[in-house]
């Protein structure tokens, strides 16, 4: 039966494909595609692994029995004859094995779904006994990917996998969240599509999804529960819509919008050499935003002139609280500047903390009392003097091979300013005293606390540039977590208020002759290009998939005509309004 779900467009385009459920907790479960010979030798990494299970399971037995009648746990021994049936139970063996055989998912996600597939069923269950059962089969589950972990896997590599899915059924990934790190561990993986439960629409998530250009809708409310494993989904990138179970009529029209959005890519990519200068001879810089060094590939494919912000917190998350060190940092940045060719790298100091945890089992937003105003970003590297003056020296190092901007997140106060300023300058002198060369850095602040915005001078006077991030000037300026899906409809970059403290930002900077950019989503919105030229902004940073859409917008643009316009708007009590003329 054909129903759709709405959620909010994170990430454009049409994706259809077979929906797999994912699990928030299993999430970091390897996902790939084996081929048809490889599934004899994967069925065979899932009977050893259950035999290690079952063994360890009759070991602890065997010692329950040797307690004695007196200390014999009959609950646990119990459970265990529980957890023995469960391995054998054919419902889940060959349910593992449809999904290798029929879909060649590698052994870990085909036992992953299974046990989606069947907890499902125990959800449905009336007898709270039987119900209860659930949690015992995710232990056994857990206990056989664990046996499974010590294991080579006959592939392993995405890259092989990718490719694999391309000749296959195409696969799209619905879960209920999915946190920054594990967006990023799918950024090569075989699925052509999201969908979330939750998330807003510039969440870290939303913006992973977006920065690898597949269609993706977040808050979805229940999708996770109303989709099933399997079903055909049509993902409508463009108006947020989840078709599920699709008529042939309706998929046509989605397979017609889909070559429709190609053939615009394609147009799009013949401007990849042209220089972004408006109709008055305005010359644009476009820069690309990146997570991992590899990303300079794509920013360099969409022709950007340099990284205008690299979220180094990507390196730091996913480890298990091991943080990388100096030299790892140091290896990863010089990636980054090598890969761009001599064009300028803007590297932020890590902004972890609110919607981006160090890892899935750190306190995510939810167990915190208003994460996104607690310790994130240069808050966190403040707190720790040691780790923030290691990333300091591993950017000032890299800066030694091509040209660097340092650019500071979340600043709000004159003590952090000085702080900060003190720090790079100490980690400049380690560097001095150990002899170990670095180059000169370009020093930034980023814009994006109303009250940072509001003291524009104050950040003149210590910064070489500033760099606008509108996605937390908007949260912090409308009081609006940018990751709750129930208060997205408030999440508002035409918000006069947002709308002043851009203009004025961006007018103070020039008048110092200081550069400034916007690197937040709005940066990379086509609806908002004209009305950031307008306000005098020459430098955008965005998504590399987004750099060719804005450059477009730029081609056609007149910043003579949209500077009075722009003033316009500004004044207005719906902008929005002026912006729709
Ligand atoms: C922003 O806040 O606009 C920004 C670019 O930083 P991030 O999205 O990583 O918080
Ligand atoms: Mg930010």
């Amino acid at each position: 039966m054909t129903f759709s779900v709405h959620g909010l467009a994170v990430s454009r385009g049409v994706a259809i494909g077979r929906a797999v459920i994912v699990a928030a907790s299993r999430v970091d479960v390897a996902h790939y595609l084996i081929s048809p010979d490889e599934v004899e030798a994967e069925i065979e990494r899932l009977r050893r692994a259950r035999a290690v299970v079952v063994e360890d399971i009759l070991r602890v037995q065997r010692s329950l029995a040797e307690l004695g009648p007196n200390d014999a746990h009959p609950e646990l021994t119990a459970l265990l004859d529980v957890h023995l049936m469960l391995l054998q139970d054919e419902q889940l063996t060959s349910g593992v094995k449809h999904w290798l055989v029929e879909r060649h998912y590698n052994a870990e996600w085909a036992l992953t779904t299974q046990l989606e597939v069947i907890s499902r069923q125990f959800d449905e269950m009336e007898d709270p006994y039987l119900r209860e059962r659930k949690a015992d089969l995710e232990q056994v589950v857990d206990r056989m990917l664990r046996a499974m972990r010590g294991q080579a896997a006959p592939i392993a590599a995405p890259a092989v996998a990718a490719e694999r899915a391309s000749k296959d059924e195409p696969l799209v990934l619905i879960a209920h969240d999915l946190s920054p790190a594990d967006m990023l561990q799918f950024k090569q993986s075989v699925f052509a599509g999201f969908v979330t439960d939750v998330g807003g629409k510039t969440s870290h998530t939303a913006i992973v999804a977006r920065s690898m250009d597949i269609p993706a809708v977040v808050g979805a409310r229940s999708a996770s529960h109303l989709i099933r494993q399997d079903d055909w989904v049509v993902i409508d990138g463009d108006a947020g819509v989840v078709v599920v179970d699709p008529s042939p009529i309706v998929l046509a029209e989605y397979g017609f919008k889909q070559r429709q959005v190609e053939m615009e890519r394609e147009k799009l990519s013949r401007l990849k050499h042209t220089p972004a200068v408006t109709l008055d001879g305005q010359k644009i810089e476009l820069l690309a935003n990146i997570e991992q060094p590899n990303d300079t590939v794509a920013a360099l494919k969409a022709g950007a002139m340099g990284v205008g912000l690299f979220r180094s917190e990507f390196l730091f998350m996913g480890r298990s609280g091991q943080l990388p060190d100096e030299e790892e940092q140091y290896q990863a940045y010089r990636r980054a500047i090598e890969g761009m060719q001599g064009l300028p790298v803007t590297i932020r100091t890590v902004d972890v903390g609110a919607d981006k945890p160090l890892d899935r089992g750190a306190p995510r937003s939810d167990d915190h009392l208003n994460p996104a105003l607690g310790l994130r970003a240069i808050r966190w590297s403040l707190a720790d003097p040691a780790m923030f003056l290691a990333q300091l020296r591993a950017i000032l190092r890299a800066a030694a091979h091509g040209p660097v901007n340092l650019l500071i997140p979340m600043l709000a106060h004159g003590s952090e300013i000085r702080q900060t300023l003190a720090l790079v300058q100490r980690a400049r002198e380690q560097l001095d005293a150990a002899g170990v060369p670095h180059g000169p850095v370009k020093l930034g602040a980023m814009i994006e606390v109303p009250a940072a915005a509001l003291t524009i001078p104050l950040f003149l006077r210590h910064f070489d540039f500033l760099s606008i991030g509108t996605n937390d000037l908007i949260q912090y300026t409308l009081a609006i977590d940018r990751a709750d899906e129930a208060v997205s409809h408030l999440y508002d970059p035409l918000h006069p208020a947002v709308l002043q403290l851009v203009a004025s930002t961006i007018a103070q900077a020039r008048e110092q002759g200081k550069g400034v950019s916007v690197c937040g989503e709005m940066a990379g919105d086509v609806t908002l290009t004209r009305l950031l030229l307008g306000m005098g902004l020459r430098s955008f940073s965005m998504h590399p998939s987004q750099i060719l859409a804005v450059k477009q917008q730029i081609l056609r643009s007149d910043t003579v005509k949209l500077a009075g316009w722009a003033q316009e708007v500004l004044r207005a009590d719906d902008p929005a309004a002026l912006l729709a003329d």
